[in-house]
């Protein structure tokens, strides 16, 4: 009898397995993984694939790390979960210890959250009762940027990027928010002050129906990958300090060193009244979150009418999660973890670099450890995701990018194997 958790069975995956943003009756390709170690996907017909996705952001210290391993694997020994209503335990106070301390000052109040939708669900709801606690009961709408990506559960997508995102089927049922056009300003652009006017004139016209401006600092994700200057975020942290407006950072896909400061929010030394963090957060290891709220947040919403802030997930603060997060933590910040985010900066400045020249490429930019190349039309993922994986690489594109963050302990010879081989892949694609 083969073992069904090594030998996955494919037929029934295709007839009854739901994957991301997929379709049941014509499945794209899909490749079983057996297992996973350092920056290399094993799949079942026993080839090895470099990792450059780390998961969706994640994985930073690489798979099956024995410290992570030893970390979960003890905590299960001990305790997996308890409930968080009415007791708590030493894994979650010191992942909020860690979080406290690492996330810019002011950030003090922690709630841990399962996933990153559910602490952007959180963010906005912390953002209304505060609101309605200072007795602005008129501010009940968010302010959110073009292009932006903050979630798929339902008042995550009605910040998201309202038409070219995903979610603009749900329009119809969706809370009504305000938008802004992105910063049009690049990261290694000169300043352009017109870059504010929208947002000026939208909290001007509409700031007592707006309780927050919620926004992903300089590197907007999946929403186009694109990097805005630090100018920006300054300033809108002033608007809204000038509106009464609260500032919700989400730092979900930049947190943790991936964009180069351990928070994006620190190339504008820029502190927000709330943060969520999550993705690498566990390094991959099990579905965690958080949102950050400063002192002042906390207390303005539990001295309002309810009492107390208004959420609690069954598995809130599971032990499982706030554990191996802790350790993931604790190996980041022993790690020269900036060291590597500057080396792979540099590694894919240099091994993407010749798909400028390939007809059809729009353009290719960096920024710590995030490597993208944008294309004139969305991406044909049918035909480029297999030769990527012929070439040996795993490289998910989206819409019109082909994009990486790999691992933060991806050395330099898998680095510029992985960044060649996206570049053949895409000119093998794109001469057909
Ligand atoms: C991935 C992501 C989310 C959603 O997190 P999930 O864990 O997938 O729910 C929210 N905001 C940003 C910026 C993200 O990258």
């Amino acid at each position: 009898m083969s073992n069904p958790f090594v030998q996955p069975d494919l037929d029934y995956d295709r007839e009854h397995v739901w994957h991301p943003y997929s379709s049941m009756t014509e499945p794209g390709r899909i490749w079983p993984v057996v297992s996973a170690s350092g920056v290399r996907l094993k799949l079942q017909d026993g080839r090895e694939l470099i990792d450059g996705m780390s998961s969706w952001w994640c994985a930073i210290h690489g798979y099956n790390h024995p410290t992570l391993n030893a970390a979960l694997v003890e905590q299960a020994e001990r305790m997996s979960h308890v409930m968080f209503g009415g007791l708590t335990h030493g894994p979650a106070i010191e992942l909020a210890r860690r979080l406290v301390a690492l996330t810019p000052d002011g950030l003090d109040k922690v709630f841990i959250a399962d996933s990153g939708s559910v602490s952007v669900e959180v963010a906005i709801k912390m953002a209304i009762q505060y609101q309605q606690a200072k007795g602005e009961t008129g501010r009940t709408r968010l302010l959110a940027l073009e292009r932006g990506y903050h979630g798929d559960t339902l008042g995550a997508m009605s910040v998201c990027d309202p038409r070219r995102g995903m979610h603009h089927l749900f329009s119809g049922i969706l809370p009504q928010q305000f938008f802004v056009p992105e910063p049009a300003t690049r990261f290694d652009q000169p300043w352009n002050p017109e870059d504010m006017t929208p947002l000026k004139r939208c909290l001007e016209d509409n700031h007592q129906q707006i309780a927050a401006l919620i926004l992903e600092p300089i590197v907007q994700g999946a929403g186009g990958m694109r990097f805005y200057h630090p100018e920006y975020l300054r300033q809108a942290r002033a608007l809204c300090d000038q509106y009464g407006v609260l500032l919700i950072a989400d730092e979900i896909a930049t947190g943790f060193g991936r964009a180069g400061k351990l928070f994006a929010c620190e190339y504008a030394d820029v502190v927000p009244d709330i943060m969520c963090v999550g993705k690498a957060i566990t390094g991959g290891y099990m579905s965690l979150a958080a949102t950050l709220a400063t002192a002042e947040v906390a207390e303005v919403i539990s001295q309002g009418e309810a009492g107390c802030f208004m959420h609690g997930p069954t598995f809130m603060g599971n032990p499982l999660a706030c554990r191996v997060a802790c350790a993931s933590l604790d190996l980041l910040m022993e790690s020269d973890w900036q060291a590597h985010v500057t080396r792979i900066e540099a590694a894919l400045q240099k091994g993407l670099a010749p798909a400028r020249g390939l007809k059809g490429v729009a353009d290719v930019r960096v920024l710590g450890a995030i490597g993208v190349i944008e294309l004139e039309q969305p991406v044909d993922t049918a035909r480029l995701q297999p030769a990527c994986v012929d070439r040996g690489i795993w490289v998910r594109p989206f819409a019109n990018n082909f994009y990486v963050m790999p691992p933060f302990v991806m050395g330099d010879g898998d680095l510029a194997y992985l960044t060649s081989n996206m570049v053949g892949a895409l000119e093998s694609t794109l001469a057909v």
